[in-house]
Order: C-alpha cells, then structure tokens, then sequence
C-alpha cells in the first residue's frame, strides 16, 4: 500500500491527533494512542517514542509494533545508537537499512531484529531536544522528505504532550547541575566592559502555544498576513520611538533587521508548515524551532547572529499571533530593581523590551562582540559576558549575580567577601565618575596653564554624544570600518554620506578626524573573503586592500567630501608604511575634489589630508612625509606591534613588552620633534593615550594633543590638571638612556611625588 503523503496527509493525521489528545485518558494512554496513529497514517510496522530523561537518557514511552515488555525498560544514552543520535545531532535520520548502520544498537528486550528501515525526528522544544519519534519498516523502505516533514510536524504537536510534566517531572525536563546551590564562578568572553550586580531573570521569550492543529488552512493564511502586517507596524514604531530618536549604530541595527520581517524564504516556510495543518501560531513556532537547531550547528558568526536576529522576529511574531491570548507572555512588569538578564541568546529588540533602568548586566550561552544585541548594550552601558557554557543550566531565576564584564567572569550565588569587593568598586567607580562629571567644564590645562586637547576615539554614532558629555574637543579618530562590518553588504555612497552627515552634525563644528576604511588582520568583514594569511596583522588589509581597489576607497571619500560640504574635512589614511602609498591614496583624494568641482556641487570648506603613522618604515621617511601631511595621528597599538613584532592579539605575548620602554619612547620622542620642529600637528590615539601614566609620558615627549576613548577623558583630564609640563620634561629628559625594560615605576613615583592624579 502506498503510504499517505504531502501536505493533506499531513493533515489529516494532524486532525486525528487533535482528538486524540483532546480525547481523555492518562498522558501514558493518549501517547500510545498517538504511536498507533502515525504507525497506521504512515503505514509502518512500528512507531515508537523515547522521551528524554534525566541524566540524557532517552527511555521508550509507547511503542506500537516493538514488545510492549521494552516500554520503560529500553534506554538509550544521548549519542547512543540511532536514536541517540538523532537526539545527539537534533536532527532527523531516514535509512533505508538501518541495521547496516554503523550506530545501530541492538537491543533483544524490542525484538526489532526484524524491522529493516527507520526514519526517526528529534521532538523538540524550546531548542532543546526533550524526546525521538521513531517509525520503523520490515521491507528496504525509502523514507520521502514529505514523510520525514510529516513525522517533524507531528513531533512538534507530541513536543506538547512530552513537555506538559504528565509524562516525566518538569524538573526532569529541566536540565539539572548537580552543584546548583553552591557559589560559581562561570567564564565566558567579554561583550561589553564594567560591572554589574542584582539579580538573576531568566530571559524567556517564548510564548505558549496552545492551539496547535489548524480548521481552516486559508483562514490560518490570512491570520499570518494581519500578524506580519501588525509586527511590521510595531517594528517601524519601535524604530521612530524617542529612545531611538537620536539615531546611531543600533538605529542601523534595527533597520537591518527590519528587513528580516520582509523576508520571502521565512514567509514561505511558515505558509509551508501551515499548509500541513498547523495553526499559524505553531506554523511560526515550528519554523522558529527548526532555526534554532540549525543555530547550533552553524559556526558561521555572521550566519549566527543573523539567525538570532530571525529568532527574535519569529519571537515577536507569536506574540502578534497569540497576544490576545491572556497570559500567554510572561509580564514583565515585576522586572526586580536590578535585574540581570540570563539567556541562551537575544535579539535587539528583546532588550528593548525591558526597562533598561532596571538592568545591571546581561549574561548570554553564546554571543560575539559584533553582534547586534552586544552593540546595543555598548549603546546603553550594560556589562555584558557571553558563551557561558550551560549558563541556563546553571543560574535559577532569583540568584545572586555579579557580572564582571571586564574581566569576563560571572559569579553566581557569590559568597559575601566577593559580593562586598564587587560593591566597594561599583561604589569607587560611581565616585571617580561623579568627581569626572564635575571636571567636564573645566579646561584641560596643565598647572601653568598650557591647553592640551583631549579628543575622543569613536567609531559607532552612538559615541558621539559623549563629546559633549566629556566636553572632548573633538573626535581625535574616528573609525569608519565599524558599519561596514555591521551591514551585510558595503554600504553604498548615499548610505556612508549620510552617515558621515550625521556626524558631522552631530560633532556640531568640533573637528573630526574621519580615518579610511582599516578592515583585514582582526576586523574581517562578513561579505569580503580574507584568504587565509598566515601573519594576517602584516598581511593584506586596510590601505593595502583600499589601494588594491581603489573603488571602494574613492566611494568612501565621495561619501566623506559630499557629507562635509561647506565644513572642513579631516581625512587620515590608515597603516601607510611608505610615503608614495600616502601620496597614491591622496591622488584619489584629489580626483575626487576635482570631480566636485567638474560638478558644480558644494566642496567642504577645506580639507586637512593626514595619516596615522602606525608602521615603523614611515618613520624614516618623516621628513619627505612632512611636506605632504596636514597632520600626523600616532597609532600606538599598531605601532607597538611592529616595533617589539609583538602580536596585539596574543594573550600570551601581548604585555611581554612595556609601551612605556626607553626604545619604545625614544622612538616617539623622535617623531614628535621631527613633527613640532617642521609644524605639523602631532596626537597619539592609540590606547596608550587613554591611560594617565602613559599620557603623562606623552606629554613629556611633546605630545600636546591625545585621542582617546570617552571614559579615558576624565581620569586623563584629572592627571594634565595636576602636571607641570617643565617638570614632566625634564624628569623624562634623564631616562631615555636608561638600560630598563620600562620607565613605569619611576613615572609613578614621580606621580606620587608630584601630587599628579594618576
Ligand atoms: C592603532 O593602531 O593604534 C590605532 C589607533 O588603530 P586601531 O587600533 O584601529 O588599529
Ligand atoms: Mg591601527
């Protein structure tokens, strides 16, 4: 006989479930009336459900076909056998000869000697897999992909009864650590930096689904139409909210992934799984389900974050579905004062959900710097440690947390000595910003009055607030790479134009200097192959890559010159090793101003053309250097680099070497005299610049201008205002000669001599 197939198969058997487990009896009763159906619906000697248990234990519930004396005694570990791999890999398996199988476990107790072919599917819930549905054949049977998706859509529905706590505990359910009351400390990757204390909140985002198997196919079409409609609505009203007003990086976030609710092959998947007779709601959670396994098997960053993205929408879109439904979507409102999030993982607008006011700290299974959800925690200073193994498993709802973002460690339950440490430095932090806040309006003057400009490091919109915050005296570099990475395509002219606008508008005439794309080494971007490179850092990226295709570098300076018409524009080429990679890429510069003029359109007022000067060679080229640049940007990080051939990413090595070494500051000590000398404008912006003990070294080389992230601008301004720069000079002025591996320790004493706020 030929098995029933295709979406009215599907169905119809859907149908006869419904009334099955509407039907009454035991959980243990109804499940054996359901094996019966899909062994008879699919025509198959057997059907069998295993149901996971504790200790990833998948045990036989109902069996029809297998000896009932297997049902409960039958046990298979996660990984084990077929149907442990099945669980193990959450994903279906469909074998003609299964018994060649190299997983095949045979176990005498089910008699299933006899039974060729087997096609089983993960039962899956909450991206967990909570139990295998099985369907076994006598004869060399080949599974159809509409019988594997019947057998998947039915898992779904039985995913209810398996999860409704008849069948096993919900504390079976529920993965379990045996250490669960004792203190923790969990170590994940740092997403964003600070400190966070309260308490924990699980982040559940899913909704009940309780009407599962659809009348009407058609009617089930529309509601999904009015529920997209809806969401796209509430999409563009979180979009035009006030929060959002100000624009910025996650403003772009958001718009992305606006794009997701338009998403054709998403739509389709839904209309396919409700034409197999699921109601709109469980069409949306089927779809929602099959990501997220998918999630766990993709290893692709970029691909991930994208799905999570999908994952959030399919999260709002239940809620469009079902939001009438009382109940549904756990309230929100008894949110504690000092909430932590904890979650597998979470889209942006599921942050935005919460009152942020009332979050210390988000802690995430999984996660990566760039994706959205960390970009928007940066945005609203909101510590945050990822890919906590198990964290879910780990942390209950209501525990006691610490989230140190710094040192990307969560402390869980934590005894009271380390609760008390964290809290004495939340409250010195909270002092030293509140003695910073009070110095923004005051100069950043040596004692004997000499102006040094502090400028801002940026490189997201949302950092540009914090030049009046600061009261910076401008964006000393601003990184352009940072949307480029952000977006799945290179933006195009009118997108980096009004970006680049936005700005300038918002710098509201304090200069800023824009730096040309600088991708490649640690900044890949998703839709450029890098090629593998063995020594990435010294490899083919930023003006080697923006030379190379002069294209993409001639699109971003149209953008930048468009967007600063009538105001000056401030443009520095990254990683220039050589003084003729300058000069080409300021041809392109120039062909670019040219091509305004042609047009007719408004030039900016003037333009200052410079270079960061992070690759040692340049150096011994200065003086032919200086008769070309405007200006002159030390790149420290990269600089430092080079010069001890110290790879900056590398733990291990990383502070094997001081920046603060006589070599190291010789070196300086040399270009800035060659720059003061020739009067050319000099800053620093590598990371040194923010750090007080570094800085004050700069200055006594010098330096006079220092760029820096927003939270170096206070305890920075704090050290100029306490510094004599004669003083400084000619401390330094001994130590240049010096045979030590760093000057750190004298600086500091001269510090503390000098009252110097360090
Ligand atoms: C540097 O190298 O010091 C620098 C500022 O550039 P980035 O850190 O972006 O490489
Ligand atoms: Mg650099």
């Amino acid at each position: 006989m030929k098995p029933k197939g295709g979406a009215s198969g599907s169905r119809r058997l859907l149908g006869r479930l419904r009334d099955v487990m509407a039907g009454g009896g035991t959980a243990e009763q109804r499940l054996d009336k359901v094996v019966k159906l899909i062994a008879m619906d699919m025509v198959a000697e057997v059907c069998s459900c295993y149901v996971m248990r504790a200790g990833e234990v998948l045990e036989l519930f109902a069996t029809e076909g297998l000896l009932q004396a297997a049902v409960h005694k039958t046990r298979l570990r996660v990984g084990e056998g077929l149907v442990g791999d099945i669980a193990a890999h959450a994903r279906p398996l469909a074998l003609a000869d299964a018994q060649s199988h190299p997983l095949f476990a045979y176990r005498p107790e089910t008699g299933e000697e006899v039974y060729r072919s087997l096609v089983g599917v993960p039962i899956i819930r909450s991206g967990r897999v909570i139990g295998v549905l099985v369907v076994q054949n006598k004869s060399l049977r080949n599974y159809t992909e509409e019988e594997v998706e019947t057998l998947e859509t039915v898992a779904m529905v039985l995913a209810e009864l398996v999860a409704s706590g008849d069948l096993v505990g919900q504390d079976e359910l529920a993965p379990v650590d045996g250490n669960a009351l004792l203190p923790l400390r969990l170590e994940g990757v740092r997403l964003n930096a600070g400190v966070g204390i309260g308490q924990a909140v699980l982040h559940e985002p899913r909704i009940v689904v309780r009407r599962l198997v659809a009348e009407n196919a058609e009617a089930e079409m529309g509601r999904l139409r009015e529920g997209l409609a809806r969401l796209r609505r509430a999409l563009d009203d979180l979009l035009d909210s006030q929060d959002l007003a100000f624009g910025g990086e996650h403003r772009d976030v958001l718009e992305t992934y606006r794009m997701f609710a338009d998403d054709a092959g998403w739509v389709a998947r839904i209309g396919e799984a409700i034409r197999s007779g699921l109601t709109a709601e469980a069409a949306v959670q089927k779809v929602h389900e099959d990501t997220r396994v998918r999630m766990s098997q993709v290893t692709d960053p970029y691909l991930r974050e994208r799905l999570h993205d999908l994952e959030d929408l399919a999260n709002r879109l239940l809620n469009q579905l079902v939001g009438d439904d009382a109940g549904a979507r756990p309230a929100r409102a008894e949110l504690p004062e000092n909430a932590v999030l904890v979650c597998r993982s979470m889209g942006p607008t599921e942050l935005l959900d919460y009152d942020r006011r009332r979050l210390r700290g988000l802690v995430m299974e999984e996660g990566s710097p760039t994706m959205h959800v960390a970009i928007l925690a940066r945005a609203l200073d909101i510590p945050v440690v990822g890919r906590i193994k198990d964290a879910l498993a780990k942390i209950d709802g209501g525990d006691p947390l610490i989230v140190d973002g710094d040192n990307a460690q969560v402390f869980v339950r934590p005894a009271e000595d380390i609760r008390e440490m964290f809290a004495a430095s939340l409250r010195a932090r909270a002092e030293r910003l509140a003695v910073f806040a009070m110095m923004r309006d005051l100069p950043a003057e040596t004692r004997e009055g000499e102006k040094i400009a502090l400028m801002l490091n940026a490189g997201l919109q949302i950092d540009l607030p914090q030049l009046a915050a600061t009261g910076a005296d401008g964006i000393g570099l601003y990184r352009t790479e940072m949307p480029f990475m952000a977006r799945p395509q290179l933006p195009d002219v009118a997108a980096q134009t009004q970006l680049y606008r936005r700005i300038l508008d918002q710098a509201a005439g304090k200069p800023v200097m824009f730096r040309t794309l600088d991708v490649g080494s640690d900044k890949l971007l998703p839709y450029w192959e890098s090629g593998d490179e063995d020594n990435p850092a010294m490899g083919w990226r930023s003006i080697r890559i923006t030379l190379d295709r002069p294209a993409v570098l001639r699109h971003q300076l149209r953008a930048l010159i468009a967007a600063a018409a009538g105001r000056e524009l401030h443009v520095m080429f990254p990683m220039v090793a050589e003084v003729a990679e300058f000069e080409s890429a300021r041809k392109l510069l120039e062909l670019e101003l040219a091509r305004v003029r042609s047009r007719d359109e408004p030039p900016p007022s003037r333009v200052r053309v410079g270079t960061m000067l992070e690759v040692p060679a340049l150096a011994w080229q200065i003086d032919a250097l200086l008769r070309r640049v405007d200006f002159i940007s030390i790149g420290s990080n990269d600089l430092t680099q080079f010069m001890f051939a110290v790879d900056r990413g590398n733990p291990r090595i990383s502070e094997r070497y001081d920046v603060l070494s006589p070599a190291m500051l010789n070196f300086l000590r040399w270009i800035v005299g060659r720059c003061r000398a020739a009067g050319i404008p000099v800053s620093v912006c590598g990371e040194m610049a923010g750090r007080p003990i570094e800085a004050l070294a700069l200055l006594g080389l010098g330096v006079r201008t220092l760029s820096m992230s927003a939270s170096s601008v206070g305890p920075v301004k704090a050290m100029v205002r306490s510094t004599k720069l004669p003083e400084i000079e000619s401390f330094m002025a001994g130590l240049f000669d010096l045979p030590d591996h760093s000057i750190r320790e004298r600086l500091r004493g001269f510090a503390l001599d000098h009252g110097i706020a360090i």
